[in-house]
């Protein structure tokens, strides 16, 4: 079986006491889950309504206290069921995917990730051993499936390019997606619409030096994420955790920007309210940090499914080339601007490499939480 854990390599991993910021994201349960959970007697601690927002007839999810907040069974920031936790709390800070083949990644919001060492591999090979190959192959059949009928529509539509291609192309224009100047013209690039067919990538990379920065980019950064963090319930907001585990959440009120301390029992703090958010420029250092990061989401197999998945619904209108590259530069974009916010709550206005990792810290979370036409196990 083809199983890619290039992600893991060269990374040690350590559960951090006091953090718990994977448990303020509501666990699902699979069937077999939700019988255990019944016979140990904790279907009281279980939900019919889904973090995402839908509401299913049996409860499969576990409840957060409060509606929103820490998960049921924390306590003292302690799971109280650690033996019986569901499959995805066992497995995070890695994700299982399927596409055209098997990939496991590694969430950078988990501050127990560090450099150096290879334990996050050893931690990813034993979830493997846990789960029955045959069930790891039927899952996989279904999704190699999804991508052939992708492709045959995309080849009928005109619009696709291999991975190979798009994967090569990426990595060309990484000296633009580190920069809000650059992401700007990869985005003017994409929005051009231009049919690319099997033009060769220099000539991509071209184009794009060619092309604008649109001159409303910080209206366009402010708006898209305002927009993304307009939401009703509570549970959908994101989370940030600082250094010190500190837990926020932030949402969009009208222009501002409001961030609440959660407290254990799901209650929400108003901390500060901010209005016309500073955009800063990345220096050398957060710009190695916004290259690694574009490389990083260049190899991610859920990226790529996230693009296939945009490509369909948007009715293979667009070249996959340009549906991927717009793609990234939006993803960078709202890296940038999540940076500049979390820079803002904690105090620090200088983006350089520090804040830059705090950025990704308060960003992978939401990134791995998108579409993708594969399937996270
Ligand atoms: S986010 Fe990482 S360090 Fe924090 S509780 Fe979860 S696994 Fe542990
Ligand atoms: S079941 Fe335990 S590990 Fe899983 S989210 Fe709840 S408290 Fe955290």
């Amino acid at each position: 079986m083809d199983i890619d854990k290039s992600e893991l390599k060269n990374k040690s991993f350590e559960c951090l006491d006091g953090c718990a910021m994977c448990c303020l994201c509501q666990p699902e349960l699979s069937m077999e889950e939700l019988a255990r959970f019944k016979k140990y007697g904790l279907a009281a601690g279980l939900t019919h309504e889904h973090i995402q927002g839908h509401v299913t007839d049996e409860p499969t999810a576990i409840k957060l206290q409060g509606g929103n907040g820490a998960c049921h069974f924390l306590l003292d920031r302690r799971c109280t069921i650690h033996d019986l936790r569901a499959a995805s709390c066992r497995q995070f800070p890695v994700h299982l995917h399927a596409l055209h083949r098997i990939q496991l990644n590694a969430n950078r919001s988990c501050r127990g990730i560090t450099k150096g060492g290879d334990s996050l591999a050893e931690f990813g090979d034993g979830l493997l051993v846990d789960i029955d190959p045959a069930v790891i192959s039927g899952i996989l059949a279904e999704t190699i499936d999804a991508v052939h009928s992708f492709e045959s529509n995309a080849r009928d539509s005109n619009v696709y390019q291999s991975p190979e291609r798009l994967r090569e192309a990426a990595d060309a224009l990484i000296p633009f997606l580190d920069n809000p100047k650059g992401i700007g013209k990869v985005l003017a690039f994409a929005d051009s619409g231009p049919e690319l067919g099997g033009m060769p990538v220099e000539d991509i990379v071209q184009m794009v030096q060619d092309s604008d920065t649109p001159d409303d980019l910080i209206d366009m950064a402010n708006e898209g994420n305002l927009e993304q963090l307009d939401l009703d319930n509570p549970a959908w907001l994101p989370i940030y955790v600082d250094g010190n585990f500190r837990w926020r959440t932030y949402r969009a009120v009208s222009d501002s920007i409001e961030v609440m301390e959660i407290r254990p029992d799901g209650k929400t703090v108003p901390e500060i309210s901010i209005t016309g958010l500073e955009l800063a420029q990345p220096n050398n250092g957060a710009r190695k940090i916004f290259s690694d990061y574009v490389k990083l989401l260049n190899t991610r197999d859920p990226f790529l499914g996230y693009a296939y998945w945009l490509c369909d619904d948007q009715d293979y209108e667009y070249d996959l080339m340009t549906v991927y590259l717009g793609l990234l530069a939006t993803t960078m974009l709202d890296l940038w601007w999540r940076s500049c916010l979390i820079g803002r709550i904690i105090g620090k206005d200088v983006l350089d490499a520090e804040l830059a990792l705090e950025g990704i810290k308060a960003f992978d979370m939401d990134c791995l939480d998108m579409p993708t036409m594969g399937v996270f196990f």
